[in-house]
């Protein structure tokens, strides 16, 4: 089982990749699979992120963050099925 803190360095790496591509493996399946989205303002940005591997569907959310430059974002001003992009329905590891 994949710990928490091995997610969160996994996230600290995409973080720094952003735009990307992320080309780390999964902490979980190894696969390169991550995927980094955020959903904030976009004017101030900030916002939280989602971070998970499309294969296993696993990963962690990050409640506040500051949005980096050329990340993938959907608006929060949005009704949240309407935005994009569509992030699975994964499991969180707590
Ligand atoms: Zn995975």
């Amino acid at each position: 089982m994949t710990t928490y803190d091995q997610w969160l360095d996994a996230y600290s790496a995409a973080y720094d990749m952003v735009p990307g591509p992320l080309m780390d493996g999964c902490p979980n399946c190894g696969r390169r699979c991550l995927q980094l989205v955020f959903t904030g303002d976009l004017d101030r940005m900030v916002g939280y992120a989602h971070f998970w591997c499309d294969n296993c569907l696993q990963g962690i959310g990050i409640s506040r963050t500051t949005i980096p430059d050329d990340a993938v974002i959907q608006d929060i001003r949005q009704p949240s099925e309407q935005r994009e992009p569509k992030i699975p329905n994964y499991r969180l590891v707590q």
